[in-house]
């Protein structure tokens, strides 16, 4: 059993079942339970609260929508095959069923997916060019393995560079906030050179 919300395992004493909207077709969502940590149900509320958070994914999605349609297939029509790999790849499947594409912590984010896509581009283009597609789907999904190929790789760099502005983030509020302001006393010599003193 898994958790809806990040897809890690659901042990007995921590599941938390829930009724989640799922939008089939239409404008009104139904209603299915879905087991959850706590600590996920939790952080899964909050964000779905905030309605903030779905509309920059909104937003994100039609980046990766329009950047895969006009730059890498470069086409005016979007294939509906390449709308279900794309939000398959959004929840880490591969093509959704049952699950919302939104909002959802397991796979990958959209903006995981634009960086990659556009890391990508290159090979992406040499294929277009190159090799002799059956169909548009074997095209989709030729192009579609050379983006999961690289998308573990541009995910780890993006966690990354966020760990780094976390560090920068915390080492500046400590500055701020716990440590008071640093004396500093002119040393002799230069009009420039000051010695900190704590
Ligand atoms: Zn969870």
């Amino acid at each position: 059993m898994e958790c809806y919300y990040c897809g890690r395992e659901l042990l007995e004493p921590d599941i938390v079942i829930e009724k989640v909207p799922l939008w089939g077709g239409g404008s009104k969502p139904r209603f299915y339970k879905r087991k959850f940590h706590k600590e996920c149900l939790d952080i899964y509320l909050e964000e779905t609260k905030d309605k903030k958070v779905k509309a920059e994914e909104a937003e994100d999605w039609s980046e990766v929508y329009y950047f895969f349609r006009d730059k890498i297939l470069q086409t005016k029509k979007m294939p509906p095959h390449a709308v279900k790999r794309l939000l398959g790849l959004r929840v880490g499947k591969y093509i959704p069923n049952g699950n919302n594409t939104r909002i959802i912590k397991r796979g990958y984010s959209f903006k995981t997916i634009l960086t990659t896509l556009k890391y990508c581009k290159r090979l992406t283009d040499k294929a277009t060019q190159t090799v002799k597609f059956k169909n548009e789907k074997h095209k989709i999904d030729y192009l579609m393995v050379i983006v999961a190929n690289n998308i573990d790789f541009i995910q780890e760099r993006l966690e990354k560079v966020e760990r780094q502005n976390r560090r920068v983030e915390k080492i500046k509020q400590e500055g701020t906030n716990n440590k008071p302001m640093r004396k500093y006393v002119r040393k002799g010599g230069g009009m420039n050179r000051f010695d900190w003193v704590d």
